[in-house]
C-alpha cells in the first residue's frame, strides 16, 4: 500500500472521492495553488462536479472505474469520511491516497474511534458497546443515565441518535436508532462545543487553526465563532489533542477534532472527522490560509501554511430556505457569501454559508 506521496508539481491531477460542497471548496483551493481535481462521486447532482472539468460519475464499488481514475490522478484524497474504506484500500494498492484508509477504518466506527482515542488517554464520555437490545441494561449501568445511544456507523448531524433518558424505555432507543450496533456514552452537559481544525504535513509538522466555538441547532452546525471563549489553558490543550490524534495516525492532510468544554473547564473528545470540516469553513476569508489549501498543500507534500487570523470571526450555515436569504447578505458590510449551488433545498440541507470578519 503506498501512502506516501511524491512532491506534486503545479499542473498535477489530486483526485477527490466525494462531490459535496467540501470537494467543491478542495478543488477551488487546489485550482489557486495550480493544482488540477479530478472528481470521484456517484451522485450526478455533485456540487463539485460544476467547477472541475474532470468527472466520474460511478460507484465506489465500481472497480473499472476506479483503475481509471487511478490512472489519471496523481494522488488521491477524499472529502466524505463514508467513503467504503476497501475503496480507498484499492487504490491505495495502485496510488497514494491521504490520510491512510486505515484512519477511515476507525472513524468510520463510533466505537473504534472512542476506543483509539480513549487509547492515547484523551477524554472521552464513558462509553459502552451495545450489539444487542440484551446488552442494553448493563450498559446503562456503566454509564449511567441520561446517555446518548449512536449508531456506530453512518451516523452525522444527529441522525442515527437517540437520548435515554431517566424515563425512556431503552428498547426504544434501540428501535428509534434501527436496531444497530451502538454505542452508548454518557450525556454530556457540556458548557460549550469547540473544534480544533489540524493540518499536518507530510513531513510531519503540524498547524492548527485557532479553537473554534460551533452553535448547533437541531444537532446541524448553525454559527462558528472563532477565538472559542475558553481559557488559553483549554485552547492550549484542546490542540495539543488534536495534534497527539494527527501524530499517532502518522495523518497527512486536514482533520477535524470535535470536542465538549465541560462547565468546570476539562475536555472531552466528541469526534473525529477525517477531512476538512464545516467548523472551519471561517477559514476561507478569516485567516491567511484556509483549511482547504492546507489540505491541498498536505496532500501534495508542500510545506503547510502558517495560519495568521485576520480577526474575530463568525461563520453561519445558510441550512435548507436559509439559502434564499443570500440577497440580504449581500448586502451586508462585510459579509462573504459562499453558495454551494445545490439545486434543492431541502430541509437540513447545508446550502451555503456566511462569514464576517470583524476588528478584535
Ligand atoms: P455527533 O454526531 O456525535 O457529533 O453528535 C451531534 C451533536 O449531538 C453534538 O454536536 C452534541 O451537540 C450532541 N451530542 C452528541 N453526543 C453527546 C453526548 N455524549 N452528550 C451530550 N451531547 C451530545
Amino acid at each position: 500500500m503506498s501512502t506516501t506521496a511524491a512532491v506534486l508539481e503545479p499542473g498535477a491531477t489530486i483526485g477527490v472521492l466525494g462531490g459535496g460542497q467540501l470537494g467543491r471548496m478542495l478543488a477551488l483551493a487546489a485550482a489557486r495553488l495550480g493544482f488540477k481535481c479530478h472528481i470521484f462521486s456517484p451522485d450526478p447532482d455533485s456540487p463539485a462536479f460544476d467547477v472541475v472539468h474532470r468527472t466520474t460519475c460511478a460507484d465506489y464499488t465500481d472497480t473499472q472505474a476506479l483503475d481509471r481514475f487511478a490512472e489519471n490522478v496523481d494522488v488521491v484524497t477524499y472529502e466524505f469520511e463514508n467513503v467504503p474504506a476497501e475503496t480507498a484500500v484499492f487504490l491505495a494498492a495502485r496510488l497514494p491516497v491521504l490520510p491512510d484508509p486505515k484512519v477511515l477504518a476507525t472513524t468510520q466506527d463510533r466505537l473504534a474511534e472512542k476506543s483509539f482515542i480513549a487509547g492515547l488517554d484523551i477524554g472521552t464520555a464513558p462509553f459502552a458497546a451495545v450489539g444487542a437490545p440484551a446488552e442494553l441494561a448493563a450498559a446503562l449501568d456503566r454509564v449511567g443515565r441520561p446517555a446518548v445511544l449512536k449508531t456506530r456507523r453512518f451516523g452525522y448531524d444527529g441522525k442515527g441518535q437517540a437520548t435515554i433518558a431517566n424515563g425512556t424505555d431503552p428498547e426504544a432507543a434501540w428501535r428509534e436508532v434501527g436496531g444497530q450496533p451502538c454505542i452508548l456514552e454518557a450525556f454530556v452537559p457540556f458548557a460549550r462545543e469547540v473544534s480544533v481544525i489540524a493540518a499536518r504535513g507530510a513531513d510531519g509538522t503540524v498547524e492548527c487553526f485557532d479553537v473554534t466555538e460551533n452553535e448547533h441547532r437541531d444537532h446541524i452546525l448553525k454559527v462558528s465563532r472563532v477565538p472559542a471563549a475558553v481559557t488559553d489553558a483549554a485552547a492550549l490543550q484542546a490542540r495539543r489533542i488534536a495534534e497527539t490524534i494527527a501524530d499517532k495516525f502518522g495523518y497527512v492532510g486536514v482533520l477535524a477534532v470535535e470536542l465538549f468544554v465541560l462547565r468546570e473547564g476539562g475536555l472531552l473528545v466528541n469526534e473525529i472527522a477525517p477531512r476538512v470540516h464545516n467548523s472551519g469553513h471561517w477559514t476561507l476569508d478569516g485567516a491567511s490560509v484556509s483549511q482547504f489549501e492546507q489540505h491541498v498543500r498536505a496532500v501534495a507534500g508542500w510545506p503547510l501554511g502558517k495560519p495568521i487570523r485576520h480577526g474575530r470571526v463568525e461563520m453561519v450555515n445558510l441550512i435548507g430556505s436559509e439559502v434564499e436569504d443570500y440577497r440580504a447578505w449581500l448586502s451586508v458590510p462585510g459579509a462573504a457569501v459562499h453558495l454551494y449551488g445545490k439545486a434543492a433545498a431541502r430541509p437540513g440541507r447545508k446550502m451555503g454559508h456566511v462569514t464576517r470578519v470583524f476588528a478584535e
